[in-house]
């Protein structure tokens, strides 16, 4: 998607440091964090939120990355919260799991 923050950040429009990657997903740090780790895992393929998903497999390979995420940074106590919807706060409309941890 053209103008979508996080599709730019994918094709390297934006900088960004990419903490994992994988053939279906990326994970990159909050710009603003509101955890000590605060962690954004995202589809690679331009979905806008959990209303617009299709093929549910994305959501399994979303938490496998987390998953994996969490044992390369140390993470043992997180929550994970996906915002759906702007009434909802999101702000984004590429949807993204976040990883928060203090
Ligand atoms: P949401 O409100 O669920 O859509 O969350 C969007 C998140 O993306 C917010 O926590 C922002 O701080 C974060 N964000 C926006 N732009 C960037 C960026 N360029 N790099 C990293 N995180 C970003
Ligand atoms: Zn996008």
């Amino acid at each position: 998607m053209k103008d979508c923050i996080f599709c730019k950040i994918l094709r390297k429009e934006i900088p960004s440091e990419f903490i994992y990657e994988d053939e279906h997903c990326f994970a990159i740090n909050d710009i603003n964090p509101k955890a000590k780790k605060h962690i954004l895992v995202i589809p690679k393929e331009h979905i806008e939120s959990l209303n617009e998903i299709k093929d549910f497999e994305i959501v399994k390979k979303l938490f496998e990355a987390i998953s994996k995420i969490n044992i390369k940074e140390n993470i043992s106590h997180f929550k994970t919260l996906i915002n759906t919807g702007a009434k909802a706060g999101q702000e984004v409309m590429h949807l993204h799991i976040h990883v928060l941890s203090d």
